[in-house]
């Protein structure tokens, strides 16, 4: 039996546990693909270990729309097989996978025309309902006249929008989830360590068996043996190709897109809204009292640990928000504001990014050694399926198949039956009904390792922010739990202050340090440093943003 609590204790072993045995599988990145990758190895039955340079999804795997979504403009593209394909997924998502993290969202494609584009959207969102087949976790599009949109959305401008079509796809905090399934594949047997970074190969001949890490936090260097090695590394796969001196059979290209988020009264309506915009669309997303608005598409090549939105990038999304929405939104509106990279598999850097596919690529570049890369958010648990499958042919030996489709993530089990019973548990708890909900939706079953933080220490009950739903609990959970090492990683993944509290939360620094401190054993010296560290981040990237959050700080 294996514990998922990844805490400074669980490192510490891992760390040891990765310079002394033998593992078939090593896993390269703890992206949504790595991660996934890791929990499939483990529940086949296989010894794996795997490594991430920074923190459990500190790449793109943070910074997504966070849509668990079939993709409706690949439709127009298409792309059938990879629609029917994320939609399966969303249905296993919100059904049985992660039910507690994945949650329905219901869209509106606003109308500008009475006929034609309502006969040609309603045939495409048809044909979205049909090819999810006869599962049916949520409900079938609807048609919506004027008068019904002024009412669900009064915020749509009247004098354009002349109905919609309702639809649901569904949203996930994306670093959540990740950490979710990092946890689950710890449940499963995979060793996992954060701020290790791959450095070489280590090779037999021709054949990789292993890597050579540095633990960024003690300065060791690691030897980690594998029957096989798998690379989930994004954006920074080039790079990591080039470092090992390998040939790739793919390219990855960078295009960034940047969301930004504002307060719930900044858009009145019921439902999200998909906007179609000159080179893609643009997502209006409830986001619990807020809204994310994104994104962009641009070419991208600089560095790829910070990527930051301009002032350009902000003023497109508003711009293009703003064709429908009235009141406008306003730049002094704006909460929060982050930026991804897209891995975008090319076989041509000249090619345009808008234009790639989505879809991924498994390559084996050398014997022993496997990368996989592109590909989207939603349909992470196929691509470590196919990277898996790859890889066991390395292993050269009789290997059981993937099970994920069958294994629930970490605080599924009964999340439905305490859904139903959050009155009573906040009678019990001292919490009030919405924190309880708030709770559910972020852990799950989990929510009774919470209680028992607050059991032990009543404190911990409190908000960290009254404004904000979080509780001291979850920030020192986070350090015990879900193998946060910083302030930055509590800040920017654990909970989402870094974009949902007012100037990136960095009034909030102090306290969360404070919090976790204990936890990680900290000196006064380390506190001080890891809120620095944080500070140094907002101003970099208000820097590169301009003067445009000042407003809000
Ligand atoms: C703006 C934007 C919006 C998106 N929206 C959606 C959406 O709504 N729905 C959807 O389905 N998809 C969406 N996507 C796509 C989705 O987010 C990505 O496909 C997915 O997150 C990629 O995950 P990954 O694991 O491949 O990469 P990453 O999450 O980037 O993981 C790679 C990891 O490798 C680590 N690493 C790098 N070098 C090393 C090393 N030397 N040693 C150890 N580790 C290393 C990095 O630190 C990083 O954590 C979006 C993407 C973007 C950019």
């Amino acid at each position: 039996m294996f514990l998922s609590q990844l805490g400074p204790d669980q490192r510490d072993s891992a760390i040891s546990q990765l310079g002394t045995e033998q593992f078939d599988i090593l896993v390269i990145g703890g992206g949504v693909n790595g991660v996934g990758a890791a929990l499939d190895a483990a529940s086949r039955g296989l010894k794996v270990a795997l490594i991430e340079a920074q923190d459990i999804a500190a790449g793109t795997s943070s910074r997504s729309s966070k849509l668990i979504h079939g993709g409706l403009r690949y439709l127009e593209q298409y792309d059938f097989r990879l629609v029917r394909e994320a939609l399966h997924e969303r249905e296993l998502m919100v059904s049985t996978l992660c039910p507690h993290l994945v949650k329905p969202v219901g869209f509106l494609f606003p109308l500008t025309e009475k006929f034609k584009e309502r006969t040609y959207v309603g045939a495409g969102l048809a044909l979205y309902d049909a090819l999810r087949g006869f599962q049916r976790a949520m409900p079938w599009h609807k048609h919506l006249s004027q008068k019904q949109i002024n009412e669900i959305a009064p915020s749509l401008r009247h004098d354009l929008v002349t109905g919609a079509i309702k639809y649901f796809d569904a949203q996930v905090d994306d670093a959540r989830h990740t950490m979710s399934v990092a946890r689950t594949a710890a449940r499963h047997g995979a060793i996992i360590a954060t701020q290790v970074s791959a450095e070489s190969l280590i090779k037999e001949g021709k054949r990789v068996v292993g890597v050579n890490a540095l633990d960024l936090e003690s300065g060791k260097k690691i030897a980690i043996k594998a029957g096989a090695t798998i690379m989930c590394a994004g954006v920074w796969s080039d790079q990591l190709h080039a470092r090992f001196d390998l040939t790739p059979g793919y390219n990855v290209t960078m295009s960034k897109g940047a969301h930004i988020v504002v307060p719930g009264s900044a858009i009145n309506s019921d439902a999200g809204i998909i906007v179609k915009t000159p080179i893609s669309v643009l997502f209006l997303i409830p986001w619990g009292d807020k809204w994310i608005v994104g994104t962009t598409d641009t070419p991208y090549e600089g560095d790829r640990a910070e990527p930051c939105a301009t002032r350009e990038d902000v003023q497109y999304i508003l711009d293009q928000a703003n064709r429908v929405l009235e009141p406008k939104l306003r730049a002094d509106d704006i909460i929060g504001v982050y930026a991804g990279l897209r891995p975008l598999v090319a076989n041509n850097k000249s090619a345009t990014t808008t234009k790639l596919s989505r879809e991924h690529t498994v390559d084996r570049p050398a014997a022993g050694f496997v990368s996989i890369a592109g590909g989207k958010y939603t349909t992470y648990r196929v691509m470590a399926k196919d990277v898996v499958d790859r890889a066991v042919i390395e292993l050269r030996r009789l290997t059981q198949e993937s099970v994920t489709e069958k294994l629930p993530l970490v605080g599924a089990d009964g999340y439905f039956a305490l859904e139903q019973q959050k009155e009573r548990i906040a009678q019990e708890s001292g919490l009030d009904v919405a924190t309880v909900t708030h709770l559910l939706n972020r852990h799950g079953s989990l929510i009774s390792e919470i209680l028992d933080l607050i059991n032990e220490e009543p404190k911990l009950l409190g908000k960290l922010d009254v404004n904000l739903p979080y509780i001291k609990a979850e920030i020192v959970y986070a350090a015990s739990h879900e193998g946060a090492r910083s302030v930055d990683d509590v800040i920017s993944r654990r909970t989402r202050l870094s974009f949902e509290a007012v100037n990136h939360g960095l009034h909030l620094a102090d306290e969360i340090a404070t919090l976790i401190s204990p936890i990680l054993g900290w000196s006064s010296k380390e506190r001080k440093e890891s809120v620095a560290q944080y500070t140094e981040l907002v101003e970099r990237e208000k820097v590169t943003l301009g003067a445009l959050l000042e407003v809000n700080s």
